[in-house]
């Protein structure tokens, strides 16, 4: 996402753009729900993006379920629940493709005074005036400019799914389908809300609920359990969603037994592939290096509690465009991005990290965990995960 805006952003501010993705297939995000903010949808019109037609399913407001599946709160809070897919479809029809370069697996960068030098795992190079390392939270870039830098672990991990809506509505009542639903189990939280369907699909009927389930997990050695797979390989920071094994899949079913009430117990047996990734908080001291910047999840991964990570991308290209417009050099230009961008990284880190506190694994004393437990009750979860005062679009 970051890299296809900064592209995009870039270009029409006059720049020759290629984009350069590791990955040699198109890549999907199977399905998953992205909750959106009024600002992510003005920060794509501004782009010429049309955000008024088949953006994604609108939600008017959310519910809180007891362990028994009685709604125990209600708040009116109209938001649009789009997905990772069509927000993509939508960049990439954007961009087009003849810029854009699969399978290029970026190993290092070389910078001099007359340009950078991306080089890549294949032996192909490409030199620019400018790079940008929108890499992801395991970003290169960044290990090669700040390598201590270094996700931290949040203390828990999120399983998330989806469920066709035909296959999970005999279990859910309409109003829970159609809401952003939170049950919320003693020092955990879970969430279901409706997304399009395969396809973009939003009919009524063809659309999919996407569920996400936020568990405590001990760093040490139960995150190495959950990311191991039926073969006994262990994967580092994350497992690919087809690999979690069946026996940690199972547990997770018996643990929503025992502790979701009735109806998403019922709904998360209906996911055909749950899958699941550990929490992470990333913060970075810098984000330019002479010719080259960091955007996105490469220079700050913020937990999904604000829903921040796209328009954080959006703000990171639009601010980075903006100071190179103002400055002559580019030096100078991505100074002023950095000096613009580092707090602003920070306070979202901040505000998802105090939303998620109750959610980790041991706290360090009883005072944190009273201080955490403020964040647990429904009135706040119903309300806090969607504010964020300082989301303003530069
Ligand atoms: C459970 C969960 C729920 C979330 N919900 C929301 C939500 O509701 N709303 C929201 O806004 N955000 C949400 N997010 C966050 C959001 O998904 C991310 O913040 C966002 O995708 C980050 O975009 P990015 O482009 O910066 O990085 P990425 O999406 O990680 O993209 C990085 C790209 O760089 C490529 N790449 C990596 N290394 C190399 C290399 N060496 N060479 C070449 N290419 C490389 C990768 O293949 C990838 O395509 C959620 C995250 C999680 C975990």
């Amino acid at each position: 996402m970051s890299g296809l805006l900064s592209a995009l952003l870039l270009r029409r501010s006059g720049w020759r753009v290629d984009v350069y993705e590791r990955a040699s297939a198109a890549l999907i995000g199977r399905g998953a729900g992205i909750m959106t903010h009024p600002e992510l949808r003005s920060a794509l019109s501004d782009l010429g993006l049309d955000t008024t037609r088949d953006f994604g399913v609108p939600i008017e407001g959310r519910l809180a379920l007891d362990a028994a599946g009685r709604i125990v709160g209600r708040k009116p809070m109209p938001q649009i629940a789009t997905s990772w897919n069509h927000l993509f479809a939508m960049l990439m029809g954007a961009l087009g493709h003849a810029h854009y370069h699969l399978g290029k697996d970026l190993l290092r960068v070389s910078q001099g005074e007359d340009g950078v030098t991306a080089h890549f795992a294949d032996g192909t190079s490409h030199t620019a005036d400018l790079l940008i390392g929108a890499d992801g939270f395991r970003s290169a870039v960044r290990a090669q400019y700040l390598p201590e830098a270094q996700p931290r672990y949040a203390g828990y991990v999120a399983w998330r799914g989806l469920a066709d809506e035909r296959v999970v509505k005999p279990v859910l009542t309409q109003e829970v389908f159609e809401r952003l639903s939170f049950s919320l189990p003693p020092g955990e939280q879970f969430l279901g809300y409706p997304v399009a369907g395969p396809g973009n699909d939003l009919r009524i009927g063809h659309r999919s609920w996407n569920v996400v389930w936020y568990r405590p997990a001990e760093a040490a050695h139960e995150v190495q359990r959950l990311l191991t797979d039926d073969t006994g390989r262990v994967h580092e920071v994350s497992i690919p969603p087809p690999l979690v094994a069946k026996s940690v899949v199972e547990e997770m079913r018996s643990a929503a037994a025992r502790l979701l009430p009735p109806q998403f117990r019922a709904a998360l047996h209906l996911i055909v592939e749950p899958f699941l990734q550990p929490i992470y908080d990333l913060e970075s001291p810098r984000m330019a290096f002479g010719r080259v910047a960091l955007a996105g999840d490469a220079a700050f991964v913020v937990r999904p509690h604000v829903a921040a990570g796209v328009i954080k991308g959006v703000q990171d290209a639009a601010t980075l465009v903006a100071a190179l417009d103002e400055h002559c050099t580019i030096d100078t230009g991505l100074r002023t991005y950095e000096a613009r961008r580092l707090a602003m990284g920070r306070r979202y880190v901040a505000q998802a990290r105090r939303l998620g506190s109750y959610l980790k694994y041991s706290f360090e004393s009883e005072e944190e965990r009273a201080k955490a437990a403020f964040h647990a009750r429904p009135e706040q979860v119903l309300t806090e995960t969607a504010v964020l005062d300082f989301l303003q679009t530069p």
